[in-house]
């Protein structure tokens, strides 16, 4: 179901938590409306569709992937970025890392350990920031 994009920043700010198989709803919500925001959006997380779980979508080369309880353990290679969010009006500078190592989650709850670089891996630092309630 595609649900609104919150953009209140006090609810944004506020840190998630684990997500569980009670939540794979959110998961298929997080898909729908990424999609229909396919054109000026490339990741969501949980919160910006009102849902304090742990969960993220990101948009790579190989289709919409999904993060659910996502941990970044590494980071290498930083540079600076500018950053907009469909959340917010305008666009702020932060620093990010061009390669990470991620422990997270499929739907099955399966884990995984994976590196990513470059854009989707500037994507998902985005997307982690909004767990914690860090809003770029
Ligand atoms: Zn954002």
């Amino acid at each position: 179901m595609i649900r609104n994009i919150v953009h209140d920043v006090i609810f944004l700010g506020r840190k998630s938590e684990a997500a569980t198989k009670d939540d794979l709803p959110v998961v298929q919500d997080l898909l729908d409306t990424l999609k229909a925001n396919r054109m000026t959006c490339v990741g969501m997380a949980a919160n910006m569709i009102g849902s304090l779980k742990r969960i993220i979508v990101v948009h790579t080369d190989r289709g919409d992937e999904i993060f659910i309880n996502p941990v970044i353990e590494k980071k290498a290679d930083p540079f600076e970025a500018e950053e907009g969010c469909l959340s917010l009006v305008g666009t702020r500078k932060t620093t990010r890392y061009r390669k990470i190592q991620v422990f997270y989650q499929d739907r099955r709850f399966r884990k995984h350990r994976q590196t990513f670089t470059g854009w989707t891996a500037q994507i998902i630092q985005h997307e982690c920031d909004h767990l914690d309630g860090i809003i770029i």
